[in-house]
């Protein structure tokens, strides 16, 4: 039986060997002020236990790991009509590049660069009069913490720093891949990146996944096993940007990254585990998350793989 503790103890007392060697995203001047030095693990086993470890509790700005939980929300409610207006191939580029838009009309390679996740957000606006709210409820309602809230510090810098993000929206619209208001868009879509989770709650998030589309907090199906999978699929070829392969290679779990320095990922019928350093590599990944987790899988010796 693996000792979930020791091992996360284990990997954390370790830590010196890979902090200092990334740098925090300042593109965004609210998530600047974060200090360096923060390290947290937490684990959650679909049987309820749960282990954590460093500053497991502190709440951070999620940032892209929200596309997962608007994708998530988009496609319980339309299925696959998403599939018609965004791609899921990997698109070997940063999260934030515009040039494959213009070869490929408007469609976004996948759901988890931002060209994708605006028009997930697009659609999702197109679903919920109140699109902010309805995101709070999902994400509460699957974390079960009803004090999960925005960041509104970080969202405002953002949004305010949020030209090329209005420019992919602005130019996907052109092809008439958004249907609503760029301005309303892009404010959705930086709250969505703004809210404030710690790694606890991620991990009781991303139990949504680990239990094949059941709610673990209320035993309610959200999405269907077959979204559940394609969601998994999706997050691992498409989860860590142009470091995708990096990453199925290096620890073998479907997830998400966040330039806030979070990393959400699970295994399918067993676990959820997040990780939260802010210092990122140069792709945008926690550079100490991905040590992390690599040594996890390592050590427990079990990935999806
Ligand atoms: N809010 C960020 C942005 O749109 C999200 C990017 C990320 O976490 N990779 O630039």
């Amino acid at each position: 039986m693996i000792d979930y503790q020791a091992v996360i103890n284990r990997i954390i007392s370790e830590a010196n060997s890979f902090l200092g060697k990334g740098k925090i995203a300042d593109y965004i001047p609210a998530l600047a002020e974060v200090s360096s030095d923060r390290l947290g693990i937490a684990v959650n086993l679909v049987d309820g236990r749960t282990f954590k470890t460093g500053d497991a509790d502190i709440p951070f700005s999620i940032q892209s790991i929200s596309k997962v939980f608007t994708l998530s929300m988009v496609v319980g409610a339309i299925g696959e009509d998403l599939w018609n207006s965004v791609g899921r191939e990997p698109s070997g580029n940063p999260f934030n590049s515009l040039v494959q838009l213009e070869h490929e009309k408007g469609i976004p390679r996948n759901p988890f660069i931002n060209a994708g996740a605006i028009v997930v957000t697009d659609r999702l606006i197109s679903l919920y009069p109140r699109p902010k709210e309805a995101i709070l409820d999902f994400v509460r309602s699957i974390a079960g913490n009803a004090d999960i809230y925005y960041d509104t510090r970080v969202a405002i810098s953002e949004r305010e720093n949020a030209d090329r993000n209005m420019a992919l929206a602005y130019f996907m619209k052109s092809f008439g891949n958004i249907h609503n208001d760029v301005e309303m868009l892009i404010d959705v879509y930086c709250h969505q990146c703004a809210l404030s989770m710690s790694c606890s709650d991620l991990s009781r998030a991303f139990l949504l996944y680990a239990n094949r589309g059941v709610n673990p907090q209320n035993n309610v199906r959200i999405l269907t096993e077959s979204q559940t999978k394609r969601l998994g699929a999706v997050m691992s070829t498409c989860g860590f940007y142009d470091e995708s392969g990096d990453f199925a290679y290096r620890v073998g779990l479907p997830g998400k990254s966040g330039v806030g320095g979070g990393i959400a990922a699970y295994m399918p019928g067993k676990l959820a585990i997040s990780v939260w350093s802010p210092e990122l590599n140069n792709f945008g990944n926690s550079l100490a998350g991905i040590e992390i987790l690599e040594r996890f899988t390592t050590d427990i010796q079990r990935s999806i793989f």
